[in-house]
C-alpha cells in the first residue's frame, strides 16, 4: 500500500480511494472551475464508469463514486483527454467568486498561482501529507471561512492598501493568527510554513508546529504579531446557493446540490441548460455548490427554475442544506440506513427547528464521511438500528438507538420538544442546551 492510497488520503484521480461503496474519484480543478462542456464530459464519464452519482463535498471538490481499478483509470485518461488541469499536488484554494465580487477585496488568483509555483519550486508536494492545504482568500460575499486549512491568508484593507493576514490550522473561526503583511512576504511565510510541516512527515499537519515554531522564523520576525491588531472572529458561513450580481449585466448564480450529491443525468441536463443559456464557466463551492458564470439576470433566473424542476437546491434557506447526509444505504455497501430518506423526512417535518445554530449529521455507518467533525445531534447507522450522538462523531458510541426506519419519528420527538421549550429568540441550539445531552436522548428512545 503506498502513501497515496492509505485509509483517510485524499483521492486524487490517480489514487482513487476504497469506500464502502467502490473506489471513489475526488477532483479538484486547478482554477476552481470547470466549461461546461468540460463537466458534461465529467458527467457521462460519471454515467460510464461510476455508479452514476456525483458529488460536491462541503469544501467544494468534485467526486465521482462506485468506481473499480480498471473503471477508475479509464475515468483518469478521460479527464485527462477532456483537458481539465486537476490539482495533484497541495491544494490550493481561493473563493468560488475570485476575481469577479466586485466587493472582494483583493483577486486572490495571482498570490494562489505564485504559492502554487513556489510549492513546486521547493519540491514539498511530495513530502507534504494529502490533507495539507492552503486557502487565499480575497474577501467578498463568498468567503472561505468556514473551511479549514493548514495556512490561511485573508486579504484585509488597511489604511489605503491590501494586506494579508497569515493564520494557520483552522477555519477563520479557530484559526492562530500569526502576521498581517504584503503579498510578496505573505507567500514567503506561506511557503516557510509548508516547509516546516513537511520536516515533520506526512502526517504532519500545521497544528503540529510548535509555538516557538511559529514564531520565532526570522522571516516574518520583523512584521506585527497579527492577533495585536485584529480579532479573528467570522461572521456565518456564507451560503453560495443564490443570485449574486457582479456588475453590469453580469451575475453569477450558486445551485446547491441536496446533501451534496445527484444523479449525474440530472448534473449532465442542468449543465446542458447552462451552455444553452451562455454559461462560460462553473465553479465548485464550499457548501456542496456549483456556481454558474456567465449569464445574464434573466438566464440565471431560468436556470433557476430548471435546477428546482431537477430536484437541485436553488433557495438558501432550503431546510436540506442544513443536514449533512452520506449516501447511506442502499447506494453504499457499507450503509446501515437509509440516510437520505431519512433526511429528507426530517427536512421536510422539521423546517421550522432547522436554524443554522444545528448540526445535524446522518451516516450510514460510523464513518461517518459526510461530517467527519462533532455535530450537535448525529444519527448513524449500526448493528442496533439508528444511533444517536448528542455532541459528538459518528464514531463516538450512541447514547440511544431506534430502528432505522423510525429514526425520522426519533428526531420528530426531539424538536416537538424544543418548540415547547423555545423562548423568544431562542436558537435551536440554545434549546438543545437547555434539555441537556440525557433529557435528548430520552425523547429519541421514547416511543
Ligand atoms: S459513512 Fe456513509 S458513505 Fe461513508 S462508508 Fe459509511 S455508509 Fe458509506
Amino acid at each position: 500500500m503506498n502513501a497515496f492510497s492509505r485509509r483517510g488520503a485524499c483521492p486524487a484521480l490517480s489514487a482513487p480511494m476504497q469506500t464502502g461503496d467502490g473506489r471513489l474519484v475526488r477532483l479538484n480543478p486547478v482554477a476552481g472551475g470547470v466549461s461546461p462542456k468540460s463537466l458534461l464530459g465529467l458527467g457521462e464519464s460519471a454515467l460510464r464508469h461510476g455508479n452514476g452519482i456525483m458529488e460536491v463535498t462541503a469544501r467544494g471538490s468534485l467526486q465521482i463514486r462506485g468506481l473499480t481499478p480498471a473503471s477508475a483509470r479509464l475515468l483518469a485518461v478521460e479527464v485527462d483527454a477532456m483537458g481539465i488541469a486537476a490539482s495533484t499536488g497541495v491544494p490550493v484554494e481561493t473563493g468560488p467568486l475570485a476575481g469577479l465580487d466586485p466587493e472582494e477585496i483583493a483577486d486572490p488568483r495571482p498570490l494562489a498561482e505564485r504559492i502554487r509555483a513556489a510549492i513546486e519550486d521547493a519540491g514539498l508536494a511530495q513530502r507534504l501529507g494529502p490533507k495539507v492545504s492552503v486557502i487565499v482568500d480575497g474577501g467578498g460575499r463568498l468567503t472561505m471561512d468556514a473551511v479549514s486549512a493548514d495556512v490561511r491568508l485573508a486579504a484585509m484593507r488597511i489604511d489605503a492598501g491590501v494586506q494579508w493576514l497569515v493564520a494557520v490550522a483552522g477555519d477563520r473561526q479557530n484559526a492562530t493568527p500569526l502576521v498581517m503583511v504584503e503579498e510578496d512576504a505573505a507567500r514567503d511565510i506561506a511557503v516557510a510554513i509548508l516547509r516546516m510541516v513537511a520536516e515533520k512527515g506526512r502526517e504532519a499537519h500545521a497544528r503540529d508546529l510548535s509555538e516557538r515554531q511559529l514564531t520565532s522564523p526570522a522571516s516574518w520576525h520583523s512584521f506585527a504579531p497579527a492577533k495585536d491588531r485584529l480579532p479573528l472572529t467570522a461572521a456565518p458561513a456564507p451560503s453560495p446557493i443564490g443570485l449574486f450580481p457582479l456588475g453590469g449585466d453580469a451575475t453569477a448564480l450558486g445551485i446547491g446540490l441536496p446533501f451534496g450529491s445527484m444523479p449525474a443525468q440530472k448534473l449532465i441536463e442542468l449543465t446542458q441548460r447552462a451552455f444553452t443559456l451562455g454559461a462560460t464557466e462553473i465553479r465548485l463551492a464550499p457548501g456542496r455548490a456549483l456556481v454558474f458564470i456567465g449569464l445574464s439576470p434573466t438566464a440565471c433566473r431560468s436556470l433557476q427554475q430548471t435546477a428546482a424542476t431537477l430536484g437541485f437546491l436553488t433557495d438558501a434557506a432550503d431546510p436540506r442544506t442544513r443536514i449533512a447526509a452520506c449516501p447511506g444505504a442502499p447506494a453504499c455497501a457499507s450503509g446501515r440506513i437509509a440516510t437520505r430518506d431519512i433526511a429528507e423526512t426530517i427536512a421536510a417535518e422539521n423546517r421550522d427547528i432547522l436554524d443554522s445554530s444545528l448540526t445535524l449529521h446522518i451516516s450510514g455507518c460510523a464513518k461517518g464521511c459526510a461530517h467527519p467533525g462533532p455535530a450537535a445531534l448525529t444519527l448513524v447507522g449500526g448493528e442496533n438500528g439508528a444511533g444517536l450522538v448528542v455532541d459528538g462523531t459518528a464514531k463516538a458510541l450512541p447514547a440511544g438507538y431506534r430502528p432505522g426506519y423510525d429514526a425520522a419519528r426519533g428526531i420528530g420527538r426531539i424538536a416537538a420538544a424544543i418548540r415547547e421549550a423555545r423562548l423568544r429568540g431562542d436558537t435551536t441550539a440554545a434549546c438543545l442546551t437547555r434539555l441537556g445531552a440525557a433529557g435528548v436522548a430520552e425523547l429519541y428512545r421514547q416511543e
